[in-house]
C-alpha cells in the first residue's frame, strides 16, 4: 500500500501546481463556450419563431367582400345607365317619325296612304323600338365588376387568398430561440477547473 500512497500524495501535488498555474482556478465554460448562456429551442413556437393563425380579415376563406360592386360582381353600364338599350337619337326614343309624305298634316278629305292616315311612320333607325341595344354591355345593363372579375370579391391581401396568416411568437421575439443562462456554469462562463 506504499505506492497507492505515494500516487495519492503525487496527485494532489500536481492539483495544488495546477491550481496555482491558474490563478483563477477556473476554466471557460465548455457548455456555453464562455457565454453565461445557451441558445434554447423555444418551446412556445417549437423554435419557428411564429404561429401561424387563421387570417382575421377574411374569417380563413381567403376571400373578400368587393366593396367596389357592393358584392353583386356587377357594374352598372355608364353607357346606358343600367338599361341595356340607348334611347335611339333619331326619333328621340318614340320609335316613330313624322310621316314625311304628309308631313302630319293628312286630313280627312286626301287621306295619306303613306302613313295610313296616323301622320306618322315607323322609324327606320331603330325599326320602330325606340331605341337600340346598347353594344358597351350587350343589353344587360351592366358590366362585370373589373374590381372582382364578376365574382363579388377579392382574394384576401393579408394572407394572400391562403385564410392563415403568420404571427411572431411573442416569446422569442420571432427569433425562434432564447437565452438561457447556462445551467453547466450557473451563467457565470466559467467551471471549476477541478470539475
Ligand atoms: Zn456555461
Ligand atoms: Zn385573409
Ligand atoms: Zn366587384
Ligand atoms: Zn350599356
Ligand atoms: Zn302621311
Ligand atoms: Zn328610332
Ligand atoms: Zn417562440
Amino acid at each position: 500500500m506504499k505506492s497507492n500512497n505515494l500516487y495519492s500524495k503525487l496527485f494532489a501535488l500536481l492539483a495544488v501546481m495546477v491550481l496555482l498555474l491558474c490563478s483563477c482556478g477556473t476554466k471557460e465554460c465548455k457548455e456555453c463556450n464562455g457565454e453565461g448562456y445557451t441558445m434554447k429551442e423555444c418551446e412556445d413556437c417549437n423554435g419557428n419563431g411564429y404561429f401561424v393563425v387563421t387570417c382575421r380579415e377574411c374569417d380563413g376563406d381567403g376571400w373578400n367582400y368587393c366593396s367596389s360592386c357592393d358584392g353583386t360582381g356587377r357594374d352598372e353600364c355608364t353607357w346606358c345607365w343600367g338599361k341595356g338599350d340607348k334611347e335611339c337619337s333619331d326619333c328621340n326614343g318614340t320609335g316613330r317619325k313624322t310621316c314625311p309624305s304628309c308631313g302630319g298634316w293628312f286630313s280627312a278629305t286626301s287621306s295619306c296612304t303613306y302613313c295610313s292616315n296616323s301622320g306618322y311612320v315607323r322609324c327606320s333607325s331603330c325599326n320602330g323600338a325606340g331605341g337600340e341595344r346598347c353594344n358597351m354591355c350587350f343589353g344587360r345593363g351592366y358590366d362585370d365588376c373589373s374590381s372582382c372579375n364578376g365574382s363579388g370579391r377579392i382574394r384576401c391581401d393579408e394572407c394572400d387568398g391562403s385564410g392563415k396568416v403568420k404571427v411572431a411568437c411573442s416569446e422569442c421575439d420571432g427569433e425562434g430561440k432564447i437565452k438561457r443562462t447556462c445551467d453547466e456554469c450557473d451563467g457565470k462562463g466559467k467551471v471549476s477547473i477541478l470539475k
